[in-house]
């Protein structure tokens, strides 16, 4: 072996190790709650599908119907000749949608925040994020070059204390205050109303990820946001397309200055291929479909879903009614066991370990979508309630 592979594989065994080690699981069906993998047909609780939406036939037929008419590539970076029509009609349904002066779409979540953040701040500004937010916001702080400040989960005190330091000691020109609004590896919330009147307080700005709470909640469905009364009050809303619109992709939606904005800075957008026809065409129907009447019983279902798992010993109740339901096992090791327990029973839940979350906190991580049915649920619960797992938090 050269030394390249041979340090190669140090790292990986080290990895191995510590219970780290990640492979790739081939999947050779659609990702729905009935999955084939080497062989086995499994009951599926880790897909972010939350209304059942990448299968649907309403988004599979928008998707052909674009490669149909505009092909199966996009050619360029959307400010070269990549700024094809269904890129355009998506971002319309989505400021529609959320109700904002205008929407820009991304390739995935993963480039919104990158460029986002790296377009609104440089190194003279201050962005404090809480302790649990996704990766990508974490990378898009680091390569904003702007200072990073942490503040413990959902900790008003402690984001308050920041700010008001922020106030004291620092001359930064801007302060940008970031957090999820529905947590993805937790199923909890962030306090978003008290985050706004902080952040008008001491005269910060605010960008929520709504990654897992867009589809979901509001009167509208248009996130956390709407449901806490504070949809107008942040200056920048993300979110994905690949959850519960059933796509792929992210976005961005605010002020008509802010969008012009990132057309221009974001370089995940300016120097990136535009996402293919199919999967913003399929976004949009994703989110026609979410508006609809039909949308809001699809909704109505996955709650009932929620709602019958929270019954369970296994999610101790009380909790808030979010899609997913982590089970803290705190070893790594004894996670990926307790995943493969789960297989053995036809049921596919993922160990969730460092650096998806902190040391210590190795979990399964359970999502539910509307397409689960009632007796899917009682499957899972049952599965779960015969598992064994030791640590003292089992069960949060
Ligand atoms: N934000 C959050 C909260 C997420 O959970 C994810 C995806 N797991 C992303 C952003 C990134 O989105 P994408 O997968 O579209 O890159």
């Amino acid at each position: 072996m050269n030394t390249f592979d041979d340090e190669l594989n140090q790292r990986l065994a080290v990895l191995r190790e510590k219970g780290l080690l990640r492979e790739l699981r081939r999947v050779d069906s659609p990702a729905g709650t009935r999955i084939r993998m080497a062989g086995q047909t499994l009951l599926n609780f880790s897909s972010n599908d939350y209304l059942g939406l990448a299968n649907d036939p309403l988004l599979k037929e928008a998707a052909i119907e674009a490669v149909k008419k505009f092909g199966a590539g996009s050619a360029a970076a959307r400010l070269i000749c990549g700024s094809l029509a269904p890129h355009h009609e998506l971002e319309e349904i989505l400021a529609q949608f959320k109700g904002v002066e205008a929407a820009l779409s991304f390739s995935t979540g993963y480039a919104t925040a990158i460029g986002t953040i790296g377009a609104v701040l440089g190194k003279d500004d201050l962005i404090i994020i809480d302790k649990l937010v996704h990766a990508s916001i974490v990378d898009a702080a680091r390569l904003s070059g702007a200072k990073i400040r942490v503040f413990d989960h959902n900790d008003l005190d402690d984001l308050e204390k920041i700010l008001k330091w922020a106030d004291r000691v620092q001359n930064r020109s801007h302060t940008l205050i970031v957090t999820e609004s529905v947590f993805s590896m937790d199923g909890d919330i962030a306090p978003l109303r008290e985050m706004a009147a902080l952040k008008e307080k001491y005269g910060a700005w605010l960008m929520v990820d709504e990654a897992h709470a867009t589809g979901l909640y509001g009167k509208n469905r248009r996130g956390l946001a709407e449901e806490c009364g504070v949809g107008d009050r942040i200056e920048i809303q993300m979110g994905t397309l690949g959850k519960a619109v059933g796509s792929a992709g992210g976005y961005i939606c605010g002020s008509r200055k802010l969008i012009d904005l990132l057309i221009n800075r974001a370089r995940s957008f300016v120097f990136s291929t535009a996402p293919v026809p199919a999967s913003s065409a399929a976004a949009a129907a994703g989110i026609r479909f979410i508006q609809s009447r039909a949308g809001n019983a699809r909704r109505k279902q996955l709650f009932a879903r929620i709602a019958e798992l929270n019954l369970r010993p296994a999610s101790r109740q009380p909790r808030f009614p979010a899609a997913i339901l982590p089970i803290i096992v705190g070893d790594n090791t004894k996670a990926v066991d307790a995943a493969a327990a789960l297989r053995q029973r036809g049921i596919f839940a993922p160990a969730i370990r460092y650096p998806t979350v902190p040391r210590g906190q190795a979990r399964l991580r359970i999502t539910l979508t509307a397409a689960h049915t009632r007796s899917d649920v009682a499957e899972l619960a049952d599965a779960l309630s015969n598992l064994k797992i030791q640590n003292p938090e089992a069960g949060r």
